[in-house]
């Protein structure tokens, strides 16, 4: 190996050894294939799910030409040329109660929103801009044919592809399976995904902290993220910096899940044991990755899983997991989703940075009285100080090369609302 010196510099963070953040994801990608098994479930039961097969529309929807307004159906031409045209209300067509006749000249059916146009008709005048006198109402000049009516199909076609295999459903898209009559859904099966953390100094809660130790947290933000995601949990507690406890959890996780996560242990240098574990039971790379908090990440296969170790710090865990793991596991669940969108927003503060990472800084977005948006940071950027993260409601993103952001510049914000 050649011995490179490099220069340090206080006014750059660039590490050549380091992976870029879009390369690293794009290494990711290629590697990750969607798990395969299939269920059927009813239509609830889809929410949050990967649809596994592409829906037709098996109706129009809606399956009538129907009227858009409480008023009266009529023909258009009744009404060309003159100022006030008065007809006669022959009938009524309720939504789910049609009229059964046919709007003959000079005639007019009161009609409701939803109710199937009457034959004869092509036009529904709204209620406001008639005169209704006992059987007769009187109608002014100015409606066209078609006005306040919704044809059959313009929203799905008979046929029409609705959704495609791959669609996170959501509460839209269960109405939506529900207007077409679906009532039982295929998807992929759950992802189970098995979690520990590790560290010497780690306590669960209910333990009492002697002198040096503190609570596992990263295990409950894990646990929200990943419950979030809807998978399949395997919580494997804490596993202490020991050789023999870490291959027995590092078998136990891979064998159980399709992706284990762990958070701690992968600094440079650290217990370089859990190198030469994840080694002999599969293939991971250790990535300095230049980004900021979430330095050193790990990444491969361990048996039949996917492999991520995390950093310890616990905003570190939350970051990584958002850019990296996230994303990846959505792939593995099927999911064709598009990146996290990120808005533009003033920056209310000046924000220290040094070229040459990437950095997530944690940020309260404000949507301004005018309407638009101003980030706040939240201040102390500390990968181990989780109460920011609690405060926060976006990440800045602030691109590698970007340095000192000053007050009053526009900055790209990933806001946590299109994360979870
Ligand atoms: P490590 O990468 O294992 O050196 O951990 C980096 C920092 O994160 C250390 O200060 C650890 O104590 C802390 N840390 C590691 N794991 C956790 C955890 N599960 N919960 C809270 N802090 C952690
Ligand atoms: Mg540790």
């Amino acid at each position: 190996m050649s011995q490179i010196t490099i220069q340090s510099s206080c006014s750059d963070d660039y590490d050549p050894a380091a992976l870029q953040v879009s390369e690293a994801l794009q290494r990711i990608d290629a590697v990750i294939t969607p798990v395969t098994g299939y269920e059927q479930v009813p239509l609830r039961s889809g929410l949050g799910r990967t649809l596994a097969q592409t829906i037709t529309s098996p109706i129009n929807v809606p399956a009538h030409t129907n009227s858009a307004m409480d008023g009266y159906a009529v023909r258009a031409e009744d009404l060309s040329g003159k100022d006030l045209t008065p007809l006669r209300v022959i009938g009524t067509a309720l939504a789910g109660g049609p009229f059964q006749g046919v709007v003959t000249p000079g005639a007019a059916v009161r009609i409701m929103t939803g109710a199937v146009l009457p034959a004869g008709s092509d036009c529904v005048v709204m209620q406001e801009q008639v005169e209704r006198q006992e059987d007769t109402v009187v109608i002014g000049s100015g409606h066209k044919a078609g006005q306040n009516i919704r044809q059959a199909g313009e929203d799905l076609a008979k046929g029409e592809v609705v959704l495609s295999a791959g669609h996170r459903l959501l509460p839209a898209d269960l109405g939506l399976l529900a207007s077409l009559g679906v009532a039982e859904i295929q998807v992929r099966r759950r992802l189970r995904v098995a979690f520990f953390s590790t560290g010497d100094e780690l306590r669960s809660i209910g333990e009492t902290l002697d002198e040096g130790e503190i609570y596992d947290s990263n295990r409950y933000t894990l646990y929200g993220m990943l419950t979030r995601l809807g998978v399949d949990l395997i919580d494997m507690g804490v596993v202490r910096d020991r050789r023999e406890d870490l291959e027995q959890a590092f078998r136990e996780g891979a064998q159980q899940a399709d992706a284990l996560i762990t958070s701690g242990g992968v600094s440079v240098g650290e217990a370089d044991f859990v190198k030469d574990i994840l080694k002999a039971l599969g293939e991971v790379h250790f990535w300095k990755i230049a980004m900021k908090p979430g330095r050193p990440l790990a990444f491969g296969r361990v048996g039949k899983a996917v492999f991520f170790g995390l950093p310890g710090n616990p905003v570190s865990v939350m970051v990584t997991f958002y850019q990296f793991v996230q994303p990846a596991l959505r792939r593995m669940m099927g999911q064709h989703e598009a990146p996290p969108l990120t808005v533009k927003a003033a920056c209310a503060n000046r924000l220290r940075k040094r070229p040459g990472r990437m950095e997530f800084q944690r940020g309260i977005l404000e949507q301004q009285a005018d309407g638009s948006l101003v980030v706040h940071s939240t201040g102390d950027q500390g990968s181990g100080i989780l109460s920011t993260m609690s405060r926060a409601n976006c990440f800045i993103v602030l691109p590698d090369a970007c340095g000192n952001v000053e007050a009053g510049a526009l900055v790209d914000v990933q806001p946590f609302a299109v994360l979870l």
